[in-house]
């Protein structure tokens, strides 16, 4: 499979070049298709696997099919990462490609000023990156509205619940309305992933790299 047969716009495929991407990894094969089909997807896979851009390049698709885009309405996708080193990987990685569609991209994780990300967020974004807690506190302090949100990423979820965040993860996605598409992406798939997938996802499709 390549990139060219996923029906990408001339500026993602040019900014897919500009990264000389030559072609799609493992996950990226399996998941691309899938996640622009608009079906919820369970991916196993590692960092290092290119799993960033199988949600990434989906999402910015995902985004310019949004009617009423440049209305400030609060990000249309959302994605939750463990550590603010990953958040940070994610925010760089979506604004290559976010760009080029003039898609904005806000992170929010813990270690930088609450002021400034509530500023950024309300003055709007398309893309939010986040650590769970940061999140939750912004949508606590009213920054950011989750009601056109229909593109959610849990990354490394593993992880974020080896780290506590799984009541914060659960009251994110029950802030985001039920009609989303669900993206779960996880290196192992220990039986409180399975049962957070079960009750999180609709029909996934389960990718294993
Ligand atoms: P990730 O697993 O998303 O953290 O990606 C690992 C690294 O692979 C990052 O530096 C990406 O920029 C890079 N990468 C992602 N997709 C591809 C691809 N199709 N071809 C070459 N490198 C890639």
């Amino acid at each position: 499979k390549m990139f060219e047969d996923c029906g990408f716009s001339p500026q993602l495929m040019s900014a897919i070049a500009k990264q000389r991407y030559e072609k799609p990894t493992a996950i990226q094969c399996q998941a691309l298709p899938t996640v622009l089909s608009g079906s919820d997807i369970i991916g196993i896979a590692k960092t290092g696997s290119g799993k960033t851009a199988a949600f990434v390049l989906p999402m910015i698709v995902h985004i310019m099919d949004q009617p009423e885009l440049e209305k400030n309405e609060g990000p249309i996708g959302v994605i939750c990462a463990p550590t603010r080193e990953l958040a940070h990987q994610i925010y760089l990685e979506s604004k290559k490609f976010a760009k080029t569609h003039g898609i904005r991209v806000s992170a929010v994780y813990g270690g930088m000023s609450k002021l400034d990300q509530f500023k950024e967020l309300k003055a709007g974004c398309e893309i939010v990156v986040a650590t769970p807690g940061r999140l939750i506190d912004m949508l606590k302090m009213k920054a950011l509205s989750m009601s056109r949100a229909t593109y959610l990423v849990l990354d490394e979820a593993d992880r974020m619940f080896d780290l506590g965040f799984e009541p914060q993860i659960r009251s994110i996605v029950g802030q985001i309305r039920p009609d989303r598409q669900t993206l779960l992406f996880s290196a192992t798939m220990p039986h409180k992933i399975e049962k957070l997938a079960r009750e999180i996802l609709s029909d996934p499709v389960r990718v294993t790299v």
